[in-house]
């Protein structure tokens, strides 16, 4: 278990304004910040951030809570990840002691998984330069096959995995290293009859570096043409699939201009080895939100070059919407007369893709190209149909001298009255814009209902006690004096809770309180962020009132236990009832 101390720290530490302005764009509203929410979809802002306390809470979606409950939602965390998450960020070194007991499995500790994968990672590497004949095709795959050089091969710790199933982790063993850290690690497998193997077998072997530099895992590829091409490790205590990118390690650093999206590992090594060290790829899956909000830390544009066979440009097309909606600015290579990179700088040289890098075509042009294709724009209607699909796409740019450019683009280039298409994209941004606005009411109102239940399921059954509840606690949260008053002299116990949820977040606090921690630093760990977003909501419910002498938590209290009361009494009155009734019945 982390310590309170050291949770204070990581919570003091990493400042909210900053940590969340490192994501969402904020501007100043009074002593707090404005944005609009990441977690739910808005045009007007509704998401605030507020220094003063160090906490957060979007009134359209309901999330709120400090800095750990922001990581652990944005980057998809669990608590002790999102706390460690924060320390490195802060530049704090949570004790090894503390942090064991948080890893996955039992004995399983992160520490040592690394150290395993950089051990393994030497073993492949080695064994890519031993006189086993399979070794040596390997080593041929690489240099003969794919061209690269030695020194390529040592930048990337390229290695090779022997067609074995235990020689891998008899090595491994012999270093000291368990199988269930083995296993962990998805270095090796467990058969159902219980048995060990090694996950890689009869592959070259790529190892994934995070921007840390830590090996984090393994690609395998094989040689020849049989399936599975490539196998990647599975999600491990020290690697997320959905969160890591295949040479971020090396491009990072190179990213100003722009990064360069591959599909595979070969094409980003081919490029890197060619000069183009912003190649950068996904480990063997399409890109997700959360690879493209990473990638936008590091560049403001991405290259995205795809296969050109029709996977590959349906990818891409996904792709560039995903990286849009992060607000990158992307564009898509054509590389004529080749398959892949490789292959065209190959056959024409690396001053030439330069070019072709020069030239890639805006996500508007791509799509332009494509709405084009489809047509044959010598035929009237065809024309007519096109510059109609062409209006469509320019009314989704959201800035208006952005569309204008456009339109004299396509005004001239199919010879239509700039002014025509203006009218036709005015008039259906102005439709958009309606059915939007409306849309989004519609979304806003539908997620605030749904959420009030979703988080205290028992607010309906008896709202007025449910108010009185989050009164009293709202006082408890805010003022940590009024704790001393209300545990101390026991003025109430969580049995004077009629809600599931209040109940819990009261014992949270008394629990806090016993154990002295005045902060309530533990909240992450026992409430989702949607959780603690409603928590955060009592707060500011109780900060809009203004009495805070302990006269007021007396009343507060008062209230809710004659509500409770009141309650009771109804329910008692009703069993009675049935009861006489049912007395009745049988007595005939
Ligand atoms: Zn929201």
């Amino acid at each position: 278990m982390i310590s309170k101390e050291i949770i204070d720290e990581i919570v003091m530490r990493n400042d909210i304004g900053n940590l969340i302005g490192s994501y969402v764009s904020l501007k100043r509203a009074g002593a707090n910040l404005k944005g609009l929410c990441p977690f739910h979809s808005e045009k007007t802002p509704s998401f605030t951030v507020y220094p003063a306390d160090n906490s957060f809470y979007c009134f359209g979606c309901g999330i709120g809570g400090d800095p750990i409950t922001f990581i652990k939602k944005m980057e998809h965390l669990d608590y002790p990840d999102a706390v460690e998450f924060l320390a490195k960020r802060a530049g704090i070194t949570i004790p090894d002691s503390q942090n064991q007991q948080y890893n996955s499995g039992p004995k399983i500790d992160k520490k040592r998984i690394y150290e395993m994968n950089v051990v393994a990672a030497k073993y492949f590497n080695a064994n890519l330069f031993s006189n086993d004949p399979k070794a040596r095709e390997a080593l041929a795959y690489f240099t003969e096959k794919r061209g690269l050089s030695l020194s390529t091969i040592k930048h990337f710790g390229l290695g090779f995995a022997s067609d074995s199933f235990d020689a891998f982790s008899k090595y491994m063993r012999a270093r000291g290293y368990t199988y269930e850290e083995l296993v962990a690690g998805f270095l090796c497998g467990k058969s159902e009859k219980g048995h060990y193997y090694d996950a890689f077998r009869n592959r070259v072997m790529f190892p994934i570096i995070d921007v840390s530099g830590n090996v984090i895992a393994f690609g395998g590829r094989v040689m020849d043409d049989s399936k599975p091409k490539y196998k990647n490790s599975s999600d491990t205590p020290v690697f997320k699939k959905s969160r890591n990118l295949f040479a971020l390690n090396f491009a990072k650093n190179f990213a100003e201009d722009a990064l360069i999206l591959c599909e595979g590992y070969m094409d980003v090594i081919a490029l890197h080895a060619a000069g183009f060290s912003n190649a950068i790829a996904t480990l063997g899956t399409a890109i997700t939100s959360e690879q493209a909000r990473i990638l936008s830390r590091y560049t403001g544009r991405i290259i995205i070059s795809y296969d050109a066979d029709e996977a590959g440009q349906k990818a891409a097309k996904r792709a560039m919407q995903l990286l849009g909606e992060v607000g990158l600015e992307v564009s898509v290579l054509k590389i004529p007369d080749a398959k892949d990179p490789d292959e065209y700088i190959k056959k024409h040289g690396r001053d030439n893709f330069a070019h072709l890098l020069k030239n890639t075509k805006s996500k508007f042009e791509y799509n332009v190209e494509g709405i084009l294709g489809k047509y044959n724009v010598d035929l009237p209607q065809d024309k007519i149909n096109a510059v109609a699909d062409i209006v469509n796409l320019i009314s989704e740019v959201y800035s208006s001298a952005e569309r204008d450019i456009y339109i004299s683009t396509i005004a001239q280039r199919l010879s239509v009255d700039a002014k025509s298409i203006k009218n036709d994209v005015d008039r259906l941004v102005a439709r958009k814009t309606r059915t939007g606005r409306k849309n989004e009411e519609k979304r806003i109102k539908e997620a605030t209902a749904g959420f009030s239940d979703r988080i205290n399921p028992d607010f309906v059954k008896a709202p007025a006690i449910a108010k009185n509840e989050e009164n009293v606690l709202g006082l408890l949260l805010l003022y940590p004096d009024k704790r001393k008053l209300a545990f101390r002299d026991k003025l109430l116990t969580s049995d004077d809770f009629f809600t599931e949820f209040n109940k819990r977040v009261f014992s949270f606090i008394e629990e806090s309180y016993n154990a002295g921690d005045d902060s309530l630093e533990r909240i992450n760990e026992f409430f989702t962020p949607e959780e603690t977003g409603r928590i955060i909501r009592m707060k500011l419910n109780r900060m809009a009132l203004s009495a805070t002498d302990d006269a007021v938590l007396y009343d507060g209290i008062d209230t809710l236990k004659k509500s409770i009361e009141k309650k009771e009494a109804s329910k008692t009155n009703t069993f009675e009832v049935l009861d006489a009734i049912l007395k009745r019945k049988r007595d005939g």
